[in-house]
């Protein structure tokens, strides 16, 4: 089934993965075990050495697991996925497979805040050096390459200022300098943009995002070629931070309808985009969906659509931006992102709150910035919100 390159994403949304048992049930199975019964001896050396594919500990993998796993390959265009507890053990696992004392990361300015503190607190005492380059200028990429630079990381469009970064020019650079590149595809998903497809070698996820889009469960992967996959999964296997059954299990559901979703997301977003631009409290609107977007040609080819986030900054700084997020009465004032439902966050308190002022203005997040993950409510539910808040 997911070996099928003929089929739409609509399609893979709602049927790859799927391993039926002798019982025959219609939709995915949860498989809630920590370990899976072998038949002999032997038969458990063999699926422990790896030697026959096989169920043996949840840690390792699980049938519902793989499930998901399989779907998101499919959905991204790859050869496998390994699942993770959360995005941010996607990028504990690709950085631990992948990387070694002395090595370099080459990272994209523009990252969620998590990421960067990760790769400024943690990896750096490992004796990873890691720097950065503006994600919407393949030159700056070019001119931080440094001999041990091993990994190149960005997201596009990049949270929360929606910069696009040219995946294919960048990833030229990093195969012309021996490195890997990485794509946080999680504001697209694959339903909008497939990296892999533009030259990147791994994909990560946040599914905790748009792929479960309801706002229920954490989860992520890592996608791509098997050579590149297969050492994050022994990562995992051996060190735990994989996805449970339960979450894998949610996830499906939630992937089942997420073509549908994307497109309403981006739908709603383009017309909040341009509602907010025509307002007079507004000083400026991050979208790549409108014309007005400094990337929007490039994004409008890398991507089949404007994705759900939309930022924009107030005229009245901070206070301004206090108040909106005070005064909305629909509008979830949360941090995530992906979900049914809108929410709204300022930035520069709460996601990157903790990064030192000076990394938080090198990331261009300004004290008026407010981002909305834009929701599934009616545009003109989600504008009238908003007014209450601008006036
Ligand atoms: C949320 C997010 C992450 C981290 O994912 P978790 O599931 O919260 O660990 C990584 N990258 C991006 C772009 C995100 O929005």
């Amino acid at each position: 089934m997911t070996d099928r390159t003929d089929l739409h994403p609509d399609t893979l949304a709602v049927r790859a993965g799927t391993h039926r048992t002798e019982f025959g049930e219609h939709s995915d199975a949860l498989f809630l075990t920590s370990s899976f019964v072998v038949d002999s001896a032997e038969d458990a050396a063999l699926k422990f050495g790896g030697q026959i594919p096989g169920y043996t500990y949840s840690r390792f993998t699980n049938p519902t697991v793989t499930a998901f796993e399989d779907r998101l390959a499919a959905l991204e265009g790859a050869e496998r996925a390994v699942a993770t507890a959360s995005g941010m053990s996607a990028i504990l696992g690709l950085c631990m497979a992948h990387l070694k004392a002395g090595d370099h990361i080459l990272a994209s300015a523009g990252l969620f805040g998590s990421t960067i503190q990760f790769f400024n607190n943690y990896m750096t005492k490992f004796g990873v050096e890691v720097s950065y380059a503006k994600p919407t200028d393949p030159a700056d990429w070019s001119a931080g390459v440094r001999p041990n630079t091993r990994l190149f990381f960005l997201e596009t469009p990049s949270n929360p200022l929606t910069d696009v970064a040219d995946v294919a020019a960048i990833a030229e650079i990093a195969h012309a300098n021996g490195a890997l590149l990485a794509v946080d595809n999680c504001f697209c998903s694959p339903i909008l943009q497939q990296p892999l497809a533009l030259g990147a070698d791994i994909v990560i996820h946040s599914a905790t995002k748009y792929l479960d889009g309801q706002g229920r469960v954490l989860g992520g992967a890592v996608v791509g070629k098997s050579e590149f996959v297969e050492p994050v999964y022994l990562f995992l296997r051996t060190s735990g931070p994989t996805l449970s059954a339960f979450n894998a299990w949610v996830l499906l559901k939630g992937m089942e309808t997420l073509p549908l979703r994307m497109r309403a997301h981006c739908d709603n977003a383009l017309k909040l985009a341009a509602w907010l631009e025509a307002h007079p409290a507004v000083e400026r609107v991050y979208y790549p969906g409108l014309a007005s977007h400094p990337q929007h040609a490039l994004a409008m080819r890398q991507q089949t659509g404007g994705g759900g986030v939309v930022s924009f900054e107030l005229k009245g700084g901070k206070d301004a931006a206090w108040r909106l997020v005070d005064a909305v009465q629909l509008m979830s004032r949360t941090a995530n992102l992906g979900d049914v439902r809108t929410t709204i966050t300022h930035p520069a308190s709460t996601t990157h709150g903790r990064l030192t002022p000076e990394a938080r203005a090198a990331a261009g997040i300004r004290d008026g910035l407010i981002r909305i993950a834009v929701g599934l409510e009616h545009i003109d539910d989600l504008t009238a919100d908003l007014a209450l808040g601008l006036g």
